[in-house]
């Protein structure tokens, strides 16, 4: 009570250094009364500024946290499908020692591309060609384990890795894209033709550049391709 100044220069001290909730009882009756009410109420004013700008800058931070996520997105994410993109798999690959592991090196990569989708777009209209595709991708991505990768490798060429180099196992993923494929010949009415996928795979492990594993499956997706057509052409 009796060092009225002392308490207003340590109160302000405090408010410098974001201490606004500051004890500042003055009772003299006079100035120094009126000042330190003044002060007392500056540091709520100051308080509830600070707060704001607290809330503000939470906002934006996540607005831009946002931003960065769709941005990562938009790099790795064809927006059509929703599928990894071709330079997503190109960055993966050439990490892949370091992505799946040396000495774990095996992976199943199987190469998928509509048959005749050229056709669909002239006869339907590329909108109708741009529903055969996303449709497409969700039948290949159903039918991977989460730890696989499905890739929109080309306009409508599909490329998914499995964790796993096993023959058998490429030859379930393909039953299981033929189950999806039939069903959604059977009920979706857009087509008035059935959509038929020509697939081919390789193995990729220690002994071979990946480039000749996606290769090889390309090579056997188009004999595969051209077999359907010698068949159909008989
Ligand atoms: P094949 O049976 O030999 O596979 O022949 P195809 O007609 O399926 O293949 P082709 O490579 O001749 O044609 C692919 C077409 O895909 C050409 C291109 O205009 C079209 N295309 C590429 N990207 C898109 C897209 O995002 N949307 C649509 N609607 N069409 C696309
Ligand atoms: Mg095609």
């Amino acid at each position: 009570l009796t060092r009225p100044i002392l308490k207003i220069v340590n109160a302000v001290e405090s408010i410098g250094k974001g201490h606004f909730d500051v004890e500042l009882e003055i009772k003299t009756g006079d100035e120094l009364e009126l000042l330190g009410y003044e002060i007392k109420k500056m540091s709520y004013e100051l308080k509830d500024m600070y707060k704001n700008m607290e809330e503000l800058v939470d906002e934006r931070t996540k607005e831009l946290q946002l931003a960065h996520q769709e941005m990562e997105e938009m790099a790795t994410k064809d927006s059509l499908t929703g599928l990894y993109n071709r330079h997503y798999f190109n960055q993966y690959i050439q990490n892949i020692d370091k992505n799946i592991g040396v000495g774990h090196r095996n992976l199943m990569i199987l190469i998928i591309d509509v048959d005749k989708f050229k056709s669909i777009n002239d006869n339907y209209g590329h909108n109708i060609g741009d529903v055969v595709l996303k449709d497409v991708a969700n039948i290949l991505k159903k039918s991977v384990r989460d730890s696989d990768i499905t890739v929109r490798y080309g306009g409508d060429e599909f490329l998914v890795a499995l964790y796993d180099s096993r023959k058998e196992l490429a030859e379930k993923y393909i039953e299981r894209v033929k189950e999806g494929l039939d069903q959604w010949n059977r009920e979706s009415s857009i087509l008035n033709h059935e959509l038929t996928l020509s697939i081919g795979y390789d193995e990729y492990s220690g002994d071979k550049h990946i480039l000749d594993a996606i290769n090889n499956a390309d090579k056997m997706m188009y004999d595969n391709k051209m077999d359907k057509r010698n068949r159909e052409q008989e």
